[in-house]
């Protein structure tokens, strides 16, 4: 059985319901201490985003119904959101975000350097 994310503030698991609808960050119903999901957990969830559209263009390379790759659309979808909140590993900062600015700003000073040569 796989583990329900856990508080990091408080260390109390949350509910798979409470975890469902986990967006950007979320407090805790226990503490009220707000969580965010870790690096770790964001990585899965931006791969996830790719797979869900993958059977649209199933038919593209396979020979199937409009049909069958609708269900296996909704069978992906309801695969990777019912096991999202087993996924979901909670941080109590925000940890992706101000990694992401930082590469956002180291690539934005190499691109000022060579326009300055
Ligand atoms: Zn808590």
């Amino acid at each position: 059985m796989p583990l329900l994310p856990t508080c990091q503030n408080c260390g109390e698991k949350w509910t798979w319901v409470h975890s469902f609808f986990f967006v950007q960050g979320k407090p805790c119903p226990y503490c009220g201490k707000k969580q965010y999901a870790n690096r770790r957990s964001r990585k899965i969830f931006f791969l996830i985003s790719f797979i869900i559209p993958m059977p649209v263009l199933l038919p593209a390379f396979v020979d199937v119904s409009p049909l069958v790759s609708l269900s296996v659309l909704i069978g992906t979808f309801l695969l990777c959101s019912g096991s999202y909140p087993f996924l979901l590993k909670l941080s109590n900062k925000e940890e992706f975000i101000s990694l992401y600015m930082i590469k956002i700003r180291h690539r934005f000073m190499s691109v000022l350097k060579i326009d300055s040569r």
